[in-house]
């Protein structure tokens, strides 16, 4: 088989991809998937009466065209929410995001964090150029929101020294209060709404699949392969092997699985990029989903557990966002732990230790059934910025950009984004594919249709 644009991947980059260089006019491409359905990562499973997706996945929009193509693809079927987002910690509940809201908190605690924060904008401690997590956080918010919220909650999450984290991914994740707000949330409780995902879209029927769902629909049929794994691809011959279909020979390459997934299937690679591949590291999401037979809190849509004591870093109540998702007066739940990417982990035991938290937190009474239970581990769910990622990811890039390959999306651009960015990604890997827009600063200029 031979076409001009092999695509790795059927989560929602390579759909958009495959979907923009359709509208470009590039009708000869073939995008593979391992899975037998598309969407990857913002996929979701339905098991009986149960939908789950991948822990929560909420659609923020931030970009004019990325928001008009996603309400076209997804039309009626999408309900605007305002988030109903808690943390559970120091045995009481407090609002979202933490450092704006601690109301609620025994007082010690909530002079602890107002004093520190005041003592940043009164004392502002220096910072280099490109600080580490924690001096970061300890100079932004404070020692006592720090101590209380960002370093437990961040390091149950990227299990990793937060002194070996930067800060390169957190300026849109990581909301900042002013003084005014940190003192009123203090009082008050009332910065419900603060931060950059204050409200967001849920599909009303089918769960988040139907996202993937409705832009594959805009495809030819077999532009998508599903249950069509790539086990090898030969970068110098332009020729990969798809299990199912055989020797793939291509013009130009769109990788959208984990860099580190690519890598391993990719040949030659020069010493250095073998070097920086194994400079790379993530986490695993280990996402366990519940059905039980009694309504969730209504006031709730997720929790944040940082502290140690719990096994999940956060549960969610998929049913709040939508009651589709489970029958009528049950609940579906996600509940989510995050382990060192590739770290051997005994699943039975997290389960164990999970469900006996969920008694402990109240979520969950010994009267309750759990009438669904599915594991739907993220392999690579967050890439970590550590002090390596950065230089590794640009010599891996440049490396692609000299053989014309493209590597764009959450996990193929090894980077901490979101779905509608993933989306833009594919459209902005198509406009480069087809001479369109400049290149960015990792990506080939060359254009397909200079090839025809
Ligand atoms: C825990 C978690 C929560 C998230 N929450 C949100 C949220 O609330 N809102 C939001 O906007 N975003 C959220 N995201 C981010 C969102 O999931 C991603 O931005 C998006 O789904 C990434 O899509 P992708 O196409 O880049 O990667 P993927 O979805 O991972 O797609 C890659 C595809 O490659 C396939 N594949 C793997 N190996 C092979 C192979 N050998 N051959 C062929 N195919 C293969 C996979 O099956 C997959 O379909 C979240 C992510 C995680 C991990």
């Amino acid at each position: 088989m031979k076409v001009d644009v092999l695509i790795l991947g059927g989560g929602l980059a390579g759909l958009s991809a495959a979907y923009h260089l359709g509208e470009r006019g590039v009708s000869s491409r073939l995008v593979v998937e391992a899975k037998a359905t598309v969407g990857g990562t913002a996929g979701s499973v339905t098991t009986g009466a149960f939908t789950f997706d991948y822990t929560g996945h909420l659609l923020h929009l931030h970009d004019a065209y990325g928001q008009a193509l996603i309400l076209d693809l997804l039309k009626d079927n999408l309900a605007v929410h305002e988030r109903k987002a808690w943390i559970y910690s120091s045995g009481a509940f407090t609002r979202y995001p933490f450092q704006a809201n601690t109301k609620g908190l025994p007082p010690a605690i909530v002079a602890e964090c107002v004093a520190g924060f005041l003592e940043t904008v009164h004392r502002p401690r220096p910072l280099g150029p490109n600080p580490d997590f924690l001096s970061w956080s300890r100079a932004t918010f404070g020692d006592g929101i720090t101590r209380r919220f960002m370093r437990p909650y961040n390091e149950k999450l990227w299990r990793t020294p937060l002194a070996k984290l930067t800060t390169e991914w957190q300026g849109r994740f990581v909301p900042k209060p002013s003084a005014s707000e940190v003192v009123y949330g203090a009082l008050t409780g009332n910065n419900a709404l603060f931060g950059y995902n204050a409200t967001f879209r849920y599909p009303v029927r089918g769960g988040m699949q139907s996202l993937p769902d409705a832009l594959a629909g805009r495809l030819e049929e077999g532009v998508v392969r599903t249950e069509s794994p790539v086990t090898a691809v030969d970068l110098r011959e332009k020729v990969a092997q798809v299990r199912g279909i055989g020797e793939v020979r291509y013009e130009r390459l769109v990788n959208t699985l984990p860099l580190n997934v690519f890598l391993d299937l990719a040949a030659p690679l020069p010493a250095d990029v073998k070097a920086a591949r194994k400079d790379l590291r993530w986490n695993t999401v280990w996402n366990l989903n519940l059905g039980v037979d009694r309504p969730a809190p209504a006031d709730k849509h997720w929790i944040y557990y940082p502290e140690k004591g719990f096994p999940f870093y956060r549960v969610g109540f998929a049913s709040n966002f939508s009651p589709n998702l489970a029958p009528e007066g049950h609940a579906a739940l996600y509940l989510e732990a995050a382990r060192p990417g590739g770290a051997r982990v005994d699943r039975d035991k997290l389960e164990a230790a999970m469900i006996k938290a969920l008694r402990e937190a109240g979520l969950l009474r010994r009267s309750d059934e759990i009438s669904a239970k599915i594991w739907m581990p993220v392999p690579v769910g967050y890439v970590v910025y550590d002090r390596a990622r950065t230089p590794a990811v640009g010599t891996i890039f440049r490396h692609f950009a000299a053989l014309g390959v493209e590597s764009i999306g959450r996990y193929g651009g090894w980077k901490y984004s979101f779905m509608e960015e993933t989306i833009l990604d594919g459209k902005r890997c198509a406009d480069r594919l087809t001479g369109g827009a400049e290149a960015p600063e990792a990506s080939p200029a060359a254009a397909l249709r200079a090839l025809k």
